[in-house]
């Protein structure tokens, strides 16, 4: 049987691998007017309605004139810093609150700036639009009615948990599991409950490795009753890595799947991006609800998004109603990987190269952590994959040696050859001089969730 593009390899149903064909594979001109639409209603809203938006705009000298999408640069950037302060001066929902209280009908506790959660409210239709932004996203990947799908990522409090309303959606068999719950994943997959798992990268690698290691015995597949297909595909998402090849080939080899990787912005929206069989980077799927633009990380100038571009996103809200945001500040360092894609999807393609947290600089060049997992990743199975890098208090600036602390399995915890090695690719492929330490799996922190890829000490 012919494979069609844009489905996964063992997938032979009948049905369209696209979602909502007309939006997701209407030209840039059609797209550019769908959110130009959806831009006035959602500008006049905040004129009327937002306080916060308000008194920003009169701040930074936006007349009352209409800014159209165009010229959306001419409009003050959000940071997630003046999201908490909205909240704080008119709790519980803020200063930003575009809808009578009543009109909440869901209200998520997202991770804050400093430690204390922020509040995010939500009506009938934002919940929706999740829920229409989620669908595409999560059907790019392949994932479609016929799939069991067991998921990690919680039902709440965390936003990521409005990923059940989608499965729902799309009609797939649900199998939630509690996050870093590692025995029911396995016994869920050996039972052959599932043939698809969502979980963070970090995760999907452990178990990769657990299974390399042979503490989880193999088969995954031909286990169990019904279609019997087993683990065949795994979406990661939460956090970079499902997208680097070191960390990618290795789940896809080890475990027998093909991986493809979704992303959301907590703030934005749950799942806004997904990566298509093609496996060439993620998908934007938001259109008509969220428009992004590219900026230069340094500067802040407006970037053109075409293929190579290496940029930090904003996103704006196109159709949000309990608490729209405006060229939010997502932190996140992407590469445009295309503008057009072999399934048909016509929306650009990225993959993210890091946090702007994350970023450090070395004698003036930026550098991201998933650089480094990139090379660490070569030397399984003396290592895990898993890697960071240690930073000096606040400062962004590293002088050289950079220290890295590198997870491996305990039989390499003092491997001299091995650091060495580690130091000298990280040199030649990175241009800069680094202090690699081993640090064995138990010494490492737990790698059921998200590792962070750098840590002050
Ligand atoms: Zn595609």
């Amino acid at each position: 049987m012919a494979m069609s593009p844009g489905r996964l390899s063992d997938d032979h149903c009948e049905k369209d691998w696209i979602w909502e064909r007309e939006v997701e594979t209407a030209s840039v001109d059609e797209v550019q007017r769908l959110g130009g639409a959806a831009w006035e209603r959602q500008y006049r809203r905040l004129r009327e309605a937002s306080p916060f938006y308000a008194r920003k705009w009169r701040e930074a000298g936006v007349g009352g004139t209409f800014v159209g999408l165009k010229d959306l640069a001419n409009l003050p950037f959000t940071t997630k810093q003046e999201l908490k302060q909205a909240l704080d001066e008119d709790p519980p929902f803020g200063s930003n609150l575009c809808v009578s209280p009543d009109q909440v009908k869901r209200v998520y506790q997202t991770s804050g700036t400093s430690g204390s959660p922020s509040v995010l409210a939500l009506t009938r239709g934002d919940m929706e639009s999740w829920t229409t932004m989620g669908t595409r996203t999560y059907y790019a990947t392949g994932i479609h009615e016929h799939s069991s799908v067991l998921t990690t990522f919680g039902a709440g409090p965390f936003v990521a948990g409005h990923t059940h309303f989608v499965l729902l959606r799309i009609g797939t068999r649900s199998v939630p599991v509690a996050p870093g719950d590692t025995e029911r994943v396995v016994f869920g997959l050996r039972a052959g409950l599932a043939d698809t798992l969502l979980s963070t990268a970090s995760f999907a690698q452990y178990l990769a490795n657990r299974v390399e290691k042979d503490t989880v015995p193999l088969p995954f597949r031909g286990e169990g009753q019904g279609e019997g297909r087993g683990l065949t595909h795994v979406v990661t998402g939460g956090e970079p890595g499902g997208g680097i090849p070191a960390i990618r080939d290795h789940i896809q080899r080890v475990l027998g799947v093909t991986v493809t990787e979704v992303m959301g912005i907590g703030d934005i929206a749950p799942s806004l991006f997904g990566e298509c069989p093609h496996q060439q980077g993620m998908h934007f799927c938001g259109a008509g609800h969220v428009w992004v633009e590219l900026i230069d990380p340094d500067t802040r100038a407006p970037m053109q998004i075409e293929t190579g571009a290496v940029g930090e996103m904003v996103y704006t809200t196109l159709t949000r109603e309990a608490m729209p945001i405006v060229r939010f500040l997502g932190g996140d360092i992407v590469r445009i990987e295309g503008t057009s894609c072999e399934c048909g999807r016509t929306s650009f393609r990225q993959r993210v190269l890091g946090r702007r947290d994350d970023m450090f600089i070395v004698r003036g060049v930026n550098v991201y952590p998933t650089a480094i997992l990139a090379i660490v990743g070569d030397f399984r199975p003396r290592v895990t994959g898993r890697a960071r890098v240690i930073r000096k208090g606040e400062a962004t600036s590293i002088e050289p040696p950079v220290p890295v602390e590198v997870e491996v399995t305990e039989r390499h915890e003092s491997d001299a050859a091995l650091v060495t090695a580690i130091e000298n690719a990280i040199h030649s492929r990175l241009m800069f001089r680094s202090k690699v330490e081993l640090v064995p799996e138990s010494d490492f922190g737990g790698a059921g969730y998200k590792t962070k890829l750098t840590v002050q000490k």
